[in-house]
């Protein structure tokens, strides 16, 4: 470990327990329940349990493509599981959940690259759980607009997408993603009629500049909702980091997104796509 990887002071979590998290904790020991929140050891555990919120991964462990910063592994999925929806709409029933984010790993193994998988879920969600969100943050389906029309009209709250970094160092990042093509899929979302969001990752080499430029982008993009997070390295293998973006610059950051013209941001070095999503989701639709 460099010095660089030491973390700051600021990159500190509060475990305060609420009721509402403890009841979650409950029902998920006893009906076995996963999700990414505890899987992935995310600090946020706290804060999004106790609004009742929490995201699940679908279509498997392993994922088509290799981006430099995701833990998850890069191999050819194994099976294809079509009651995963079911079960996935069950859980958000016992954890008793009010906004559930659902995210998939890309199968571009499949004639639909998971589309299908996707939409189901969403509409599984929707009809066990009455009133209950569900944001999918979804891969970019090769930016082919028929399978992009199959997740849209499972109609999610919101349709995320990450950009994650900025056009410079984007291809070594996420060498099986387009910038552009990015941007045309939370685009055509927007032509759905859908609330979109993205992230952008700080720390991974990107300058200040190339960050207010990728805001604009997506802002041009018509996404609504932006979240920016620092880049924790999860792995010696993957991309090292650059920097610890300090707590008063994503302070910064979060005015300059809501001057460029975001309507509801989320900024700061432990935050997640997925951090308070349901309650995002409401300044979008109060906005
Ligand atoms: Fe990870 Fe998503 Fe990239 Fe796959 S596409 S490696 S799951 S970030
Ligand atoms: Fe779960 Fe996302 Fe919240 Fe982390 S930020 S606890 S993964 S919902």
């Amino acid at each position: 470990q460099t010095p660089i990887e030491d973390k700051p002071r600021w990159i500190r979590t509060r475990a305060t327990m609420g009721p509402e998290y403890r009841d979650m904790r409950r029902r998920m020991v006893d009906g076995d329940l996963h999700t990414v929140c505890q899987e992935a050891g995310c600090p946020n555990i706290f804060e999004c349990w106790e609004d009742r919120e929490a995201t699940f991964l679908i279509g498997g462990d392993h994922c088509t493509r290799r981006c430099d910063f995701c833990q998850i592994e890069s191999a050819k999925p194994e099976g294809y599981d079509t009651d995963e929806p079911r079960r996935v709409a069950d859980s958000v029933k016992q954890m008793g959940l009010r906004y559930a984010t659902v995210t998939s790993v890309c199968r571009d193994d499949l004639d639909d690259e998971g589309a299908w998988l996707c939409a189901e879920t969403i509409r599984q969600i929707h009809q066990v759980n009455p009133g209950v969100g569900v944001e999918m943050l979804a891969q970019d389906f090769s930016g082919k607009q028929d399978l992009l029309d199959v997740v849209f009209e499972a109609r999610p709250e919101v349709f995320g997408h990450n950009l994650e970094t900025v056009p410079r160092i984007f291809k070594r990042i996420r060498p099986g993603f387009r910038y552009d093509r990015s941007l045309a899929v939370l685009s055509s979302a927007h032509d759905a009629g859908l609330i979109t969001k993205s992230n952008l990752i700080l720390g991974m080499g990107e300058t200040r500049e190339e960050i207010s430029e990728a805001m604009q982008a997506l802002h041009d993009a018509n996404t609504d909702l932006l979240t920016i997070t620092q880049y924790l390295r999860p792995n010696a293998y993957l991309h090292p980091i650059d920097r610890w973006v300090t707590p008063q610059e994503f302070d910064e950051l979060a005015g300059e997104a809501r001057d460029i013209g975001f309507v509801g941001v989320m900024s700061g070095p432990l935050v997640r796509s997925s951090y308070r999503a349901g309650r995002l989701y409401r300044q979008a639709m109060e906005a």
